[in-house]
This record gives structure tokens, sequence and C-alpha cells, in this order.
């Protein structure tokens, strides 16, 4: 479980402070997938970015099982709308870098992204390099590479922003299949609704006011998750 504990961060635009999130409590349920939406400059990706370590709070912290985090971390993977691919390595070499920066072992490496470079239908396309890839292929292979380091939480910004509709979709059920597969924590970032209504357990929306507090909702849908006209219905209603 992450707890988030009075959590604030300001940062400075044109010499004043500009609160982005103030004092934000929430906890995040293992294995949930949790979709955060907002207005444009509510924090979202400050927020995805202080959970993936990559930013500092101001005040107050983050916590995963009770340990406070410090910066990244292996339990942790993040997930951007370009998968900024290594242009001279394969779809394999790609997936396999994950665990190579970590010092696994090539051979090792290669069997590991082999698993899940398949799991998001790309084993075909393993001795492709990127140049080679559509943008939603290339996105695959940046979740597939996530995934090789067996990550508890999945943190992803926009991850699908950069898509066309129809790629969009196909992606999202992609996406919900692997979130039921693999047992993962997913926090994801996205300004498409209907996406964090497929995708979510539930649904941090944080406030574009100032001095507004950010709400959660819960979508209480049948699982598993498919697209059929009632559950959209069962939503309205
Ligand atoms: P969008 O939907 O447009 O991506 P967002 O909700 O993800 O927006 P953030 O990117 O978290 O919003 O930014 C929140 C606010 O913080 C914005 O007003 C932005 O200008 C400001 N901000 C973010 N990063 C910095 C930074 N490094 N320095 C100064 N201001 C920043």
């Amino acid at each position: 479980e992450v707890t988030i504990r009075d959590l604030s961060k300001s940062f400075t635009l044109g010499g004043r402070p500009l609160a982005v999130l103030r004092a934000l409590n929430l906890d995040i349920r293992s294995g949930e997938c949790l979709v955060i939406v907002g207005a444009s400059g509510s924090g979202k990706t400050t927020l995805l970015r202080i959970l993936a370590g990559l930013e500092a709070a101001d005040s107050g912290g983050v916590a995963i099982d009770g340990k406070p985090i410090h910066g990244v971390g292996s339990e942790r993977a993040v997930i951007f709308q370009e998968p900024r691919l290594l242009p001279w390595l394969t779809v394999l070499g790609n997936v396999a870098f994950g665990l190579e920066v970590r010092g696994v072992p090539k051979a090792e490496a290669e069997d590991k992204a082999r698993i899940y470079t398949a799991l998001v239908g790309l084993a075909e396309f393993s001795d492709a390099y990127p140049r080679q890839l559509s943008g939603g292929m290339a996105q695959r292979v940046g979740i597939a590479r996530a995934l090789t380091v067996r990550p508890e939480i999945l943190l992803l910004d926009e991850p699908l922003g950069a898509l066309d509709a129809m790629t969009k979709i196909g992606m999202q059920e992609e996406l919900a299949r692997i979130w039921s597969e693999e047992n993962v924590t997913m926090v994801m970032v996205t300004h498409d609704l209907e996406e964090a209504i497929y995708l979510a357990d539930r649904v941090l929306i944080l406030p574009r006011e100032k001095g507004g507090t950010a709400r959660l909702v819960d979508v209480e849908l049948p699982r598993p998750r498919d697209r059929s006209e009632s559950r959209f219905v069962r939503y309205r209603e």
C-alpha cells in the first residue's frame, strides 16, 4: 500500500510561489488501478513524479508499505507519454535494457525480455529497430521494458496520449489485461475521462482552483472489464 500524507509541493513561477499540491492525503491500495485526472496545471504530473521519486515534496511524504521513499526505487517503474527507446538497440534489446542497467547478465535479461515482449504482442518484432515501429508499437515496447523489472507499482503519465483513437482503444484493453495478469498496482494520469472510467478502480480528481480539495471517486464496474454498452449505462445511472 502507498500512503501519501500531507503532501505539499510549490514551484516558483515568475518570482512568485505557485502551490500545486496542497496537503494531499491518499492511500493507494495494493493491486488497484488509480487514475488521476484534473485540469491542465492541476499537478497530475507533479504528483506522479513525486511518487516515482523524480521530484521531492516540500513537506509531507510518500511511504510504500510503511517505508518512506527516497528517490527512485526498483519497486516502481514509470512509463511516460513518449517511450524514449534507444534507437541503436532492437526491440528485445530495449526491453532487456531495464534489467541490464540493474546488473542482470545479458542472456538472462534477454530471456525475461522475451516473455514481456510476447506479453505486449511484439514477439515477431523482437529483432526490429525502434524506427521500424508504429507509435503504438513503440509504446508497447516501453510498457514491456517497464514490466521486465517486475515492479510492484507501475506509474503511467498519459501513456496513450500520443496515439490515434483506434490504437488507443486496443492499448487500453492491453493495459487492462496486463493489470489483471501481472498483479501490479497502477497509477495513471490521463486527460481522457472515458479511459479513466474504463481502467480505474478509483479516480482521483485534482482540484483546478486554489483552495479546492482533491476528490476520490469509486468506479464500481463488474470484472472483468469489457466494453459492452451495459457497463457504460450502469456507470451513468
Ligand atoms: P497537464 O495536464 O497540462 O499535463 P498537470 O496537471 O500534469 O498538467 P503539472 O505538470 O503537474 O500539471 O504542473 C502543475 C503546475 O506546476 C503547472 O502550473 C506548472 O507550470 C508548474 N510546474 C511544474 N513543474 C514545474 C517546474 N519544474 N518549475 C516551475 N513550475 C513547474
